[in-house]
């Protein structure tokens, strides 16, 4: 007789647990914000990418309910079945004028876009360059896509231009992160895009940290450096982020979203978002773009945050003037049991920080991932930064 289901599953799991890269899931109690609730204790959090405190604003609420009492909850369809509601179409169109394309396409997740958009693209015959530190989906999305698929070192420029050079596949598509998750820097786009000319390769940038964060008008990455339509003619953006709600989409020409209509397959088979949602998000860009100061806040608390990380000998330099500062900040400790341990001692002080372990990240190096928020304030920043002195002094060496 085989196995059951459960006996088969065991070791795997077991060894997850041996190797402490077992995850589990917290149960929160409260609304998303700088001070949350978790199993009913208060903790301050560094770890919600609600980078500008829209999840919970009043605006976006009232947005949403407003939609929630008109519309119901559910969109009931697809997209192309009866699904799209007129808060879809525009929130689409909001979308597609904040990042200066012609036109965005809603997605249910960033995952499913990417993963949707990328085997619309390509396929076998064709090649897939990626960041090695890329996000999950992208990942994915360019393994399943058929494509041949080809990763750099992080940022690697040259090592992106050798495998350009070399490839001989009909059609080329770089896929990285506008901002890493797990990192916080920026790809170096202006470079990036100009060598995708030279070898007339197409550009996506994945900015869902990027987006409501970077640009002058927190369009994002592609703002942030001056990169048009004519630069990443694929652009995709998260709407669970510095939007505060859910789903995510893609922006480009007519010709790429007409595309992803006919052939993205988690576009096409998939429920829409419901319109709640959609009607929220729209009040969330309305914030945005009405309260430029979120963004310098979060800016400022984020130069705050690398004076302190400097000031612990946790980071070399802070970016210099004018550089892009996001809302991510790595603590790089190394092994799993310190990140863990680290995250556990913080938590002890009513602070909750992620602890990132492999596989997310590379073998050793794991690390606490900060996450700042436009509703943070200085002094909460100010605390986190004594408790991490605290917290890293009395942390055994791996
Ligand atoms: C969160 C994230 C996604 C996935 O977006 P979801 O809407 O949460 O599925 C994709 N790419 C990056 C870089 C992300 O950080």
């Amino acid at each position: 007789m085989s196995k059951s289901l459960d006996a088969v599953l065991a070791p795997a799991l077991h060894e997850r647990r041996a190797q402490q890269l077992f995850r589990s899931r917290h149960t929160l109690t409260s609304a998303q914000g700088p001070e949350i609730r978790v199993n009913g204790k208060p903790y301050l959090s560094f770890c919600s990418n609600d980078y500008l405190g829209l999840a919970n604003h009043p605006a976006v609420i009232e947005a949403s309910q407003r939609a929630l009492r008109d519309y119901g909850l559910g969109s009931g369809a697809s997209h192309l079945v009866t699904g799209h509601s007129h808060y879809h179409h525009e929130l689409e169109e909001a979308l597609a004028a904040w990042t200066g394309r012609p036109r965005a396409l809603l997605f249910s997740s960033g995952y499913s876009a990417n993963m949707g958009a990328i085997a619309a693209l390509v396929g076998a015959g064709d090649a897939i360059f990626e960041d090695r530190l890329n996000h999950a989906s992208l990942l994915d999305g360019g393994l399943l896509s058929g494509a041949k698929f080809q990763r750099f070192a992080h940022n690697d420029m040259a090592l992106l231009a050798a495998r350009l050079e070399r490839t001989t596949a009909t059609r080329k598509l770089i896929a990285v992160d506008g901002v890493f998750s797990m990192d916080g820097d920026c790809t170096p786009l202006p470079e990036l895009c100009r060598l995708a000319k030279e070898y007339h390769a197409w550009v996506m940038v994945d900015d869902a940290h990027g987006l409501g964060v970077l640009g002058n008008t927190g369009a994002g990455s592609c703002e942030q450096f001056g990169m048009g339509l004519d630069d990443v003619p694929i652009l995709m953006g998260t709407l669970g982020k510095a939007l505060g709600g859910s789903g995510a989409f893609i922006a480009g020409s007519d010709a790429l979203i007409e595309t992803l209509i006919q052939f993205a397959r988690p576009y096409i088979y998939t429920t829409a978002l419901p319109p709640a949602i959609a009607a929220g998000v729209l009040a969330a860009i309305g914030v945005i773009q009405a309260e430029p100061e979120r963004r310098q806040h979060l800016h400022a608390l984020s130069q705050q945050l690398q004076q302190g990380l400097v000031d612990l000998g946790l980071r070399s330099t802070i970016a210099p003037v004018g550089a892009p500062l996001t809302a991510i900040q790595p603590v790089i400790l190394g092994s799993a049991t310190r990140a863990l341990l680290a995250a556990d001692r913080l938590a002890e002080k009513g602070i909750r920080v992620t602890p990132i372990r492999p596989p997310t990240v590379p073998a050793h190096t794991a690390r606490l991932r900060i996450t700042l928020s436009a509703a943070h304030t200085a002094d909460q920043v100010a605390h986190l930064v004594d408790a991490l002195g605290q917290v890293l002094r009395e942390l055994p060496d791996d």
